[in-house]
């Protein structure tokens, strides 16, 4: 009988067996089905929909690279978009946004980790922790900034920062990298921004963390847990970073995946976020955002590759928060003089070679003028930073007065009018200096990326996040 099956059935059978053996006989559920083993959660704070378009164009024409999030992830997963409303306000603010994002009920303003309703929830990370899975939360802004924090802590005030530190404690993350060092420092400590003399340094590293505080040292470290703290407060731009000291979020995910991936056989959970995106945006710094944004975007890439090597166990999300500024593209007149057509002009693929020619942030920029610039200092900072573009009087006179050039762009006079001056000259312009209820992207891909598909709220993508726990199917 067995002499009589053809050679070629006889392969079949035994690659049906092997495919099987490899699915879901053993425990491993097939593709899109159970709790992911491994969860990336990527979130670059205050991008919309045009900061990632105007990222990805900037990638094509400059670069002639693929955009990971649409290229990538997209074009092999789901896309998903999502309302970002607040319970109180239609513009939300990070705290509430998150709030929903990570426990699926919506927030007020300014609430952390509780829900409008008064109710207490857990979070999807929380969830996580229950299963066994480790953590990982890795940022540019401070680790205990709103949007991490909304992920793991319920406290009545965004603010209370020991509290939020305590928490994490608690729930003993694997890696815990970013900013916000001032937190950490005793307050007889240079830096040290604390109410009390605390040194939380000391007490995480009783608990068995080793501190890095540069990149070559978190390169460098295999240790079972890791907290870096590479600035006191936000870390740099991605366009004025020193990259051989500090660490991009790229590199932070490239560390992040090593310590992870070593000693989870349970999992983990990593929580991801670039808030460049969203500073740079509250400054009107189009060069910023598409140098911050590229970043996030390799590390999403990172992420791609783990998933290329387990694609039945891993699960990677892209989310936003809400977009900041009202940014986009479009067509302008050169100057005051007239509407005529010949006074007008319009974006071109020419204005990316024009970013690309901007060297420092805004934030920098608006640093160099100091408190108070002088016409000089404005026309050498033109001269050494933007050769070629051209400062319109109006925002000229702005700087020189520190004056709101609108009434729905007044963060940063300084630097809103520094972002006027590069806008007129690349055509691409800020509505507002904070955020706007534009919905956002969703980009999912992996075991039960499919969830993510549609047209929903932030509170509704918390509930999806949630439900991840919910499969009796996880594994180990
Ligand atoms: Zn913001």
């Amino acid at each position: 009988m067995h002499r009589s099956v053809p050679f070629k059935l006889n392969i079949a059978i035994v690659l049906l067996i092997l495919s099987l053996a490899s699915s879901s006989t053993l425990g491993q559920p097939r593709p899109g089905q159970g709790t992911p083993k491994y969860i990336f959660l990527f979130l670059s704070d205050g991008a919309g929909m045009a900061h990632l378009e105007i990222a990805r164009q900037y990638n094509r024409q400059i670069h002639n690279e693929d955009f990971v999030i649409i290229d990538k992830i997209v074009k092999e997963g789901a896309l998903g978009v999502m309302t970002t409303h607040a319970a109180d306000s239609l513009s939300t603010d990070s705290a509430a946004a998150a709030t929903a994002m990570a426990n699926g009920c919506k927030a007020n303003i300014g609430a952390l980790g509780m829900c409008a309703d008064g109710t207490i929830p857990t979070s999807a990370m929380e969830l996580a922790r229950r299963r066994g899975m480790k953590l990982g939360i890795i940022t540019n802004s401070m680790v205990y900034d709103s949007s991490p924090a909304a992920f793991l802590c319920h406290v009545p005030n965004r603010r209370d920062y020991p509290a939020i530190l305590n928490r994490y404690l608690e729930l003993d993350p694997t890696v815990l990298l970013g900013g916000g060092k001032d937190q950490f420092l005793p307050k007889s400590r240079p830096g040290g921004r604390r109410a009390d003399d605390a040194d939380m340094i000391a007490v995480f590293e009783k608990h068995g963390y080793l501190t890095v505080s540069n990149k070559p040292e978190l390169e460098k470290t295999s240790r079972t847990k890791v907290l870096g703290l590479f600035s006191e407060r936000d870390m740099s731009f991605e366009i004025d970073r020193d990259k051989t000291t500090e660490p991009s979020v790229a590199d932070m995910t490239r560390a992040a995946i090593r310590l992870l991936q070593g000693q989870s056989p349970s999992g983990f959970f990593a929580f991801i976020e670039s808030e460049n995106t969203d500073t740079a945006s509250h400054l009107s710094d189009i060069a910023s955002v598409i140098h911050d944004y590229r970043e996030f975007d390799r590390a999403v890439g990172l992420a791609y590759e783990f998933y290329r090597k387990y694609p039945r166990e891993t699960l990677i999300l892209v989310i936003s928060d809400h977009e900041t500024g009202g940014l986009g593209f479009t067509q302008a007149l050169k100057d005051l003089s007239s509407t005529r057509n010949d006074n007008q002009v319009a974006a071109t693929n020419a204005d990316f070679k024009k970013i690309q020619s901007i060297g420092i942030s805004l934030r920098k920029a608006t640093e160099i003028l100091g408190r108070n610039p002088t016409p000089e200092a404005i026309d050498k900072l033109m001269h050494d930073h933007f050769p070629g573009f051209t400062l319109a009087p109006e925002y000229k006179e702005a700087i020189l007065k520190r004056r709101p050039l609108s009434r729905t762009l007044f963060t940063d006079p300084v630097a809103h009018a520094l972002g006027a001056m590069v806008a007129n000259n690349v055509q691409a312009y800020w509505q507002t200096s904070t955020h706007t209820n534009k919905p956002v992207l969703v980009a999912a891909l992996g075991v039960n990326a499919e969830r993510f598909k549609g047209y929903y709220d932030n509170a509704e993508f918390g509930q999806k996040l949630k439900a991840l726990f919910e499969s009796k199917n996880h594994r180990p």
